[in-house]
């Protein structure tokens, strides 16, 4: 294979930023194919910028372009975080529709389309992520570029009836359909995507995920993402591990862990979670002062009203939960809003004995296959998983649950915390076979494979 190009609006420039999932699987692709990365700086600035900051770094060129100040405003926080970001979670009731930003958003994709294909050698093959970059395949079209083009979409894809909505529905489908491959986190992602196609473009299914629509055949098929099972396992043994471990365990005593991290974000369904422990204590009385159920969402993306509600919300619920339940010595429910490393994070989920992934519609909750990583074969924890994770549709071994139903939530976090070990072993051990099984080199071969099937 030619040069991997990899776009997406966050780089990985920053070694720092190299640990999740994502930023993995691309930077080893790209350090293998000499490949290069292109994206935002992270910097804002008030002209226009002309050219990109190029640089390598372990054989791979970054390639970052600053935004203005207008463009981070309309084609970042207005367009790609208030239209697409809730529409896509089937959050209609945030969505805040915006035309202006549309074309910002569509100047961004086709400025940065232009600095890539000037760069684009023969034999490369372009990989572009996420939500931010829905026109890129096209505008890669208009500015010349002819060679194997391919998307993921790291979050959900709504319903037709719901992606209708946007005003600029049928350009953003249009456009996608420039893309050689569109890669969705689930099949249910998939299969929204290929109605809205049937429904409204008359597209047609030619089987092997093949779709005939606008006069071109897409591949459009889904690619679950997995994460890097043994770095994960191997960070839940690190000595930041076990200092997180037992920190948090001289606060436990004997205590059980019941364990939610997430950025703090609408799509978690955070509230109805802690609905749903304020439950499990109203129904068992029996596990007052047994259980510590620890929530760590630290604030992202702050700037949105949204964001703010839902911080004071959680508070309120906390406060509610705690005052009921809570006594001298118990502190039933607590919310820590802030980050930690991921070994420190390892170390929580290995002596958890509950985690609770209880999304009401997310991409994929690669949190769900991390909690998974870390436990010990000897005694392992119960995921408590939400049928709205894309991680739902693969890991059917966790328990499964409705996030909606506070009553079932509960009954299922009562399930886990008494759940024999026998049980609690045989379900882990299938769930570890599909996370190990299906990781993130097995998703980024997939995916890469229909792009560039070998000749
Ligand atoms: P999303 O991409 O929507 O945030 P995922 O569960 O797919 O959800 O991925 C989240 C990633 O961020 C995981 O690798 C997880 O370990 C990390 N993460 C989530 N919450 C925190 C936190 N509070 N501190 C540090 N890392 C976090």
């Amino acid at each position: 294979m030619g040069r991997l190009i990899a776009i997406s609006n966050r780089t990985a420039a920053d070694p720092k930023a190299r640990a999740g999932g994502l930023a993995v699987a691309v930077w080893e692709s790209l350090k293998e194919t000499g490949g290069s990365w292109f994206g935002w700086s992270g910097t804002l600035v008030d002209e226009p910028p002309r050219g990109a900051n190029v640089f390598r770094d372990e054989g791979v060129e970054f390639v970052l372009t600053d935004l203005t100040h207008e463009e981070h405003e309309k084609y970042y926080l207005n367009y790609a975080n208030r239209v697409i970001w809730p529409v896509f979670h089937y959050r209609l009731d945030l969505a805040a529709f915006n035309s202006e930003a549309f074309k910002v958003y569509s100047d961004v994709n086709q400025r940065i389309a232009g600095i890539v294909a000037d760069r684009l050698q023969p034999g490369d093959t372009v990989w572009v992520h996420d939500y931010h970059f829905l026109l890129m395949g096209n505008a890669l079209r208009h500015a010349g570029w002819e060679g194997p083009t391919g998307f993921f979409l790291h979050i959900p894809f709504p319903p037709p009836e719901m992606f209708r909505a946007i005003p600029e529905h049928h350009w953003l489908a249009r456009a996608m359909c420039a893309y050689d491959v569109i890669g969705f986190q689930s099949s249910h992602d998939r299969a929204n995507f290929v109605r809205y196609l049937v429904e409204q473009f008359d597209g047609e299914e030619l089987g092997d995920d093949l779709i005939r629509v606008f006069g071109t055949t897409t591949r459009v098929a889904a690619y679950p993402i997995g994460i890097d099972p043994n770095g994960f396992r191997d960070a839940a043994s690190t000595p930041q591990a076990d200092r997180a471990a037992e920190r948090i365990s001289r606060f436990l005593g004997e205590r059980h862990l019941v364990i939610g991290v997430d950025r703090m974000d609408y799509s978690k369904g955070l509230p109805q979670r802690f609905e749903a422990v304020g439950q499990l204590f109203d129904a068992h009385p029996e596990m007052d002062g047994k259980v510590s159920v620890t929530q760590i969402a630290p604030p992202s993306r702050s700037k949105v009203e949204e964001y703010q509600e839902l911080r004071i919300e959680l508070d309120r619920l906390a406060g509610r939960i705690n005052g009921d339940h809570g006594d001298l010595d118990w502190i039933p429910l607590r919310y820590l809003a802030r980050s930690y490393s991921r070994e420190e994070l390892a170390g929580l989920f290995r002596i958890a004995r509950v985690g609770l992934v209880t999304p009401l519609r997310d991409g994929m909750n690669l949190v769900a296959k991390e909690f998974i990583m870390a436990q010990p074969e000897e005694d392992p924890g119960v995921l408590v998983l939400s049928e709205f994770a894309g991680a739902a549709e693969q890991l059917r071994d966790a328990l499964i649950v409705n996030p909606h139903d506070k009553f079932k939530v509960a009954e299922a976090i009562y399930q886990a915390l008494t759940m024999p070990l026998e049980e609690r072993q045989t379900r882990w051990r299938k769930l570890r076979d599909v996370v190990e099984s299906q990781d993130i080199s097995w998703w980024r071969n997939r995916f890469l494979k229909d792009l560039k099937p070998a000749e």
